[in-house]
């Protein structure tokens, strides 16, 4: 006999642990069942039988006998056939992936009834309105969902219905009204789907098997997926389940809650009720729900046993939980739970709560949190207790509170935003044409596009709010007009919200407030319950952690702002400004300079100004390490534009002016012109081509050391040499650096600790670490150069014009710019870290590019043993969380 699979499974069969055979609609039903819990009977369709019917296009063998004998079982159990004239089984059939995939796959409820069973159901439950109304709601979703016709054909005939009659609530259509109503739904049928409704019970069924199975792969299901990350490969399991009835009349109805609030995080159930009513009309906002407080009012038994089971529910997965239920004439069953999903706000406080209620302990309370949790309590928000109209809700595509007037083309929002105006920039969708209108705006809202979407892609590179993809609104671009669909009409000028957070988009200017959370950690007293929340969890991570985390810091301001943020150090103080402003001139100077006589004078203007500069970031970080950058860019980004300099000597020439200086600037910078920038004379080519500019730095930042431990200060600085491919290029400078540190200590009878090290940003750095090691006493790893040498692309270019058609077309999963790539930068860092290392055992090593600051970049840091991650002031919280989480995995 060949073997066949075991495509379905009993509730009493399966568990929570079989999410990815079950979905996790049937493991939770199962673990449900298994706790005794009452659960309707019924059995799943594994995902393994949706992945065959998929892949080969028909069910698999095997399948539709073990279909039958489980539904032998459960009429069995129920004392009752599928459909059986005289009294009706019937079942739902209900999708449930292993990822929750909310309102992207089918459900069809009511399967079994036809013309003869609904007569049947009729006289068995007394009660013919119940049974018409089964019957239609079975017809409008097997219409909709298995036969593909548009919902509104029956919407629209319902609204019909109830128009003709004066009403405007479901039930107050009467028992005639819905038989009329049947026949027009089988109208619909016939005419949008070509044929009959299948009458055989068992045909409905299978026919709703199918349709799940092939909900998989709908455009919706399959965008959502991409958004989400959810793998595409993993199907769907479909449950069969014995219908319990919440429309049968006063005493019944659904509902669903929550074991605690999941906006806010606190404690106490929290629920909507509806009598009357079947499935998703509680959420449908068709009547208006009561509380589970007014529940109680209406059912008391029902009532109490709900919050029972919730409380056991909630021991049991030591989580809070999302519940459906339905309580049929009095009777409360259980249709589904699972671990909730829930706002950073009550993440944080769910976890701590659940620690002090003996739940979990703190270790699992921090796995429960996320740095993108704790990144999205830091920026700043709407007003909670502000009024506020809601225009529409589209995708949460990055993050951030901005209110502007809204513009609707990218010049509009220039022009404005020069007049200092706050523009909110509102397209269908953006190209890289609005590059400069997203750059000046406050804010990008589109109507099309997912997260992958262009103005997702870039708004996020730029840490611009951004909402996209709200479908109700139609905009219209040329007349500069948005229209909420069914509703109100904002034009260019009008004030408008969005809420990059929660994808919400406002009437007006909604009030925005600080972040507590940032507030706290600034030093403020804030009494509000998540800053608790927050504290103790920091606490916790900070105690767990491996990895120090410093920040990437340029000024003494930044400094502090990190310092009190939790930074242990700098891990990069760039020096690039320091050559900027009033300062040009001097770097003008010493290009323009000749003989080295001339450079050396036009170096020494710079030193003192450099040294005040260090001194200040020593104060800041006094007794903590601080990594200063020599010089990175190239000099012609310090000196006048090439065309403007060029019409000036026109101009000049034309006036018979000498102007002797600006001629031999303009022969500088046209020598200097170079046309990949990015690759040309920079960063130690620089050191090396023009030594003094390096010894000066070094010079400044020995002296600033000297100065601040003279001074009783701590001063650690650790200097690095950016761009360094070979070893030999590392020497050439470190040479001269260190015969300037004996310069410094013999001057002034003060030693000075200091290190030498460099950026590993380079492929070739990652390949021959091992020899760079010999000569550096630390490494840093660049990524956002690595990134950009390792793929070949520049940033700035390449982030506004093709990654939203790369991350669309999957070449990658996420910006290798926001989230380190694993695979081939991931593997460059992992290699240089062996291989330094190896050569070295105390290399200290840490990461300074922008992924020091995000969350999975921050557990790969960790697993290839980083000493430290650095990232902007206002990341180092998250790394601190995620550094600590890391250390638990
Ligand atoms: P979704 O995944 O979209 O929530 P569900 O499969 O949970 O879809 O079903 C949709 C609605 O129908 C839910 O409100 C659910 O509680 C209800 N429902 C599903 N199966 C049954 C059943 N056997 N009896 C009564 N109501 C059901
Ligand atoms: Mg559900
Ligand atoms: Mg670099």
């Amino acid at each position: 006999m060949p073997q066949v699979n075991t495509w379905v499974y009993d509730f009493a069969d399966g568990d929570k642990s079989k999410k990815d055979l079950l979905g996790g609609k049937g493991a939770n039903l199962a673990e449900m069942s298994n706790l005794g819990l009452p659960v309707p009977p019924g059995f799943t369709i594994t995902t393994e039988a949706c992945r065959a019917y998929l892949k080969h296009g028909t069910e698999p063998d095997g399948l539709s006998d073990q279909v039958s004998d489980h539904l032998a079982t459960l009429e069995g159990a129920m004392g009752r056939r599928l459909g059986d004239p005289d009294d009706p089984l019937l079942v739902s059939v209900r999708s449930g992936a292993a990822f929750s995939m909310p309102g992207m796959m089918e459900t069809v409820l009511n399967i079994g009834l036809n013309d003869e069973s609904v007569v049947g159901l009729a006289r068995q439950s007394e009660d013919e309105r119940f049974a018409m109304d089964s019957y239609r709601r079975l017809l409008q979703m097997f219409g909709s969902t298995v036969l593909d016709i548009e919902g509104e054909h029956f919407s629209d005939a319902l609204d019909g219905a109830k128009d003709d009659k004066g009403v405007t609530d479901d039930l107050d259509l009467d028992v005639d009204d819905l038989r009329s109503l049947i026949e027009t739904f089988k109208a619909i049928i016939k005419q949008h789907a070509g044929i009959d409704f299948p009458q055989d019970p068992r045909e409905q069924m299978d026919r709703a098997i199918r349709a799940v199975f092939d909900s998989w792969n709908t455009d919706r299901a399959v965008l959502y997926r991409r958004q989400e990350r959810i793998p595409e490969d993993l199907g769907t399991a479909v449950n069969i389940q014995a219908m319990v009835f919440g429309n049968r009349g006063m005493t019944s109805g659904s509902g669903v809650c929550f074991t605690r609030d999941p906006a806010s995080g606190d404690q106490g159930v929290y629920g909507d009720y509806l009598q009357n009513a079947q499935g998703e009309d509680v959420v449908a906002g068709i009547r208006n729900t009561v509380s589970l407080a007014d529940m109680r009012e209406i059912d008391q038994s029902s009532h109490d046993e709900l919050l029972e089971i919730m409380s056991t529910l909630e021991r049991h997965y030591r989580d809070m939980c999302d519940i459906e239920f339905t309580v049929e004439q009095g009777k409360l069953w259980m249709l589904q739970t699972r671990v909730g999903k829930r706002t950073p706000e009550a993440a944080f406080r769910i976890a701590v709560h659940m620690v002090d209620e003996g739940l979990i302990d703190m270790d699992e309370a921090l796995r429960r949190v996320s740095g993108e949790q704790l990144a999205n309590l830091m920026f700043p928000r709407f007003d909670a207790k502000a009024a506020k109209d809601l225009l529409a809700v589209g995708m949460n595509a990055s993050p951030g509170a901005a209110v502007g007037k809204a513009v609707f083309d990218w010049a509009t929002a220039v022009e404005w935003s020069e007049n200092g105006e706050d523009v909110i920039l509102v397209r269908k969708e953006t190209t890289p044409d609005d590059l400069h209108g997203m750059m000046v705006a406050k804010g990008v809202l589109t109507s099309r596009g997912g997260k992958t979407s262009h103005a997702a892609v870039v708004a996020r590179g730029m840490g611009r709010t951004c909402v996209c993809g709200a479908e109700a609104l139609d905009v219209d671009t040329r007349a500069g007009e948005f229209r909420v669909r069914g509703g109100k009409t904002i034009v260019e000028g009008d004030v408008i919200s969005i809420d990059g957070s929660t994808g919400e988009v406002f009437d007006g200017e909604v009030p925005v407030v600080a972040s507590h959370v940032v507030r706290h950690f600034e030093g403020t007293e804030v009494d509000h319950p998540v800053v608790e929340a927050v504290a103790r969890l920091m606490e916790h991570a900070d105690a767990t952690r491996r990895m120090r985390v410093r920040t990437n810091a340029d000024t003494a301001d930044d400094a502090a702002r990190a310092r009190r943020f939790g930074a242990e150090g700098i891990g990069l103080c760039r020096t690039e400004h320091m050559f900027l402003g009033e300062r040009r001139q001097l770097v003008e100077n010493l290009i323009v300079a000749e003989g080295e006589t001339g450079q050396e004078a036009a170096l020494d203007e710079l030193l003192p100004l450099q040294r005040q500069d260090f001194l200040k970031v020593f104060a800041a970080m006094d007794g903590l390490p601080v990594t200063i950058r020599l010089i990175d860019p190239p000099l012609h980004e310090f000196l006048p534009d090439i065309t403007e300099l060029s019409v000036a000597m026109a101009v000049a020439d034309v006036r018979g002016h000498r102007k002797k200086r600006e001629r031999k600037l303009l022969a500088a910078v046209q020598r200097m012109h170079e046309s990949n920038p990015m690759l040309g004379l920079r960063g130690v080519r620089l050191g090396i081509v023009i030594p003094g500019l390096f010894t000066m730095q070094a010079r400044a930042i020995l002296e600033a050391a000297a100065e601040c431990i003279r001074g009783g200060g701590r001063a650690e600085p650790e200097i690095m040499i950016p761009l360094v491919a070979s070893v030999r290029e590392l020497d050439l400078v470190k040479g001269r650096i260190e015969e300037v540190a004996r310069e410094v200590e013999a001057e002034l009878g003060q030693e000075v600790p200091h290190k030498i090290g460099t950026m590993i940003e380079l492929p070739r750095a990652a390949l021959t670490a091992g020899e760079i090691a010999g000569s550096a006493e630390f490494f840093s790893f660049g990524t956002n150069d690595l990134t950009q040498m390792t793929w070949g692309f520049s940033r700035d270019d390449v982030e506004a014009s093709f990654f939203s058609t790369y991350l669309e077309q999957g070449v990658f999963p996420v910006s290798p710019f926001e989230s380190l790539d694993l695979d081939g930068v991931g593997a460059l860092v992992r290699r240089a870290v062996t291989a330094g290392r190896e050569v070295n055992p105390d290399l200290h090593l840490g990461v300074c590019g922008e992924h020091g600051g995000d969350p999975a970049s921050i557990h790969f840091f960790d697993e290839v043993g980083l000493d430290y991650v650095s990232c902007s002031p206002f990341r180092v919280p998250v790394a601190r969380l995620e550094a600590g989480r890391a250390a638990l995995s």
